[in-house]
């Protein structure tokens, strides 16, 4: 609800989000777009709880975020959220498994749980065959899809993703498309910023941020099938 950020740079303000006012319903799939410096990262942090608003409120599942302290926010950040970031952000001397399974252990879970889960979530992404690769023996689609494992491992509500084929080629992002869409069909809220039409077009709803207002907010067509 009209949330703003702005950024202290030593005496300046820097107004980055000007009265942000947006519903994301459970289970929808959307897409920021905008120019560079319009703010999306900037909303996508405070909506995966890296960050906190200047004003306004942010309800998330019923709990006002923007009241909460460090070890609340700290929690929901484990449980309900599942971020995905354009440079993957992996622990690079760690396998693809323990990677995966590296949030559970914030989440209390034993260290037999954490392996079965990884294991499952890992094949769900596609990557059976790599759980003791470590980063640098996969190749770029294979990082972000254990990134992508990483992010889901908690069951978490929403899935966030900055970018996330941003540095991916067109062929690799296009397979890491269609996993956001499977995991977007199983009944999560996927969330994204991307910089290419092609990509927007997965979501069901293209929101355009300029100069950290909101400028569009357009929903897809649905095709209603009608039924005799
Ligand atoms: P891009 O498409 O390049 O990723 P973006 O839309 O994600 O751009 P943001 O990263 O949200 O843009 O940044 C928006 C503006 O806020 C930029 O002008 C940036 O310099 C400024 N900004 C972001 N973070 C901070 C910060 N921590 N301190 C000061 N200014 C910041
Ligand atoms: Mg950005």
């Amino acid at each position: 609800r009209q949330i703003t950020r702005d950024f202290y740079l030593g005496q300046e303000v820097v107004k980055v989000l000007k009265g942000i006012d947006l519903d994301i319903e459970k289970g929808e799939y959307v897409a920021f777009m905008g120019p560079s410096g319009s703010g999306k990262s900037t909303l996508m942090n405070l909506l995966g709880c890296l960050d906190t608003p200047t004003s306004g409120q942010y309800v998330l599942n019923g709990k006002d975020v923007s009241k909460m302290t460090d070890d609340e926010l700290a929690e929901i950040r484990n449980k309900e959220i599942g971020f995905v970031f354009q440079t993957f952000n992996l622990l690079p001397r760690t396998t693809a498994l323990d990677n995966v399974a590296l949030p559970m252990i914030y989440a209390g879970a034993s260290k037999a749980q954490r392996k079965e889960r990884a294991e499952k979530v890992l094949f769900d992404v596609g990557l059976s065959d790599r759980m003791d690769h470590k980063p640098n023996q996969l190749s770029g689609g294979q990082r972000q899809r254990v990134a992508v494992g990483r992010a889901l491992v908690n069951n978490p509500s929403i899935i966030l993703a900055d970018e996330p084929t941003g540095n991916l080629d067109s062929k690799t992002s296009v397979e890491i498309m269609n996993l956001f869409d499977e995991i977007h069909a199983s009944g999560n809220t996927v969330i994204l910023v991307t910089h290419e039409e092609e990509i927007a077009r997965h979501a069901n709803r293209i929101i355009r941020l300029r100069d950290g207002m909101i400028e569009s907010d357009e929903r897809k067509e649905v095709n209603l099938e009608v039924r005799s």
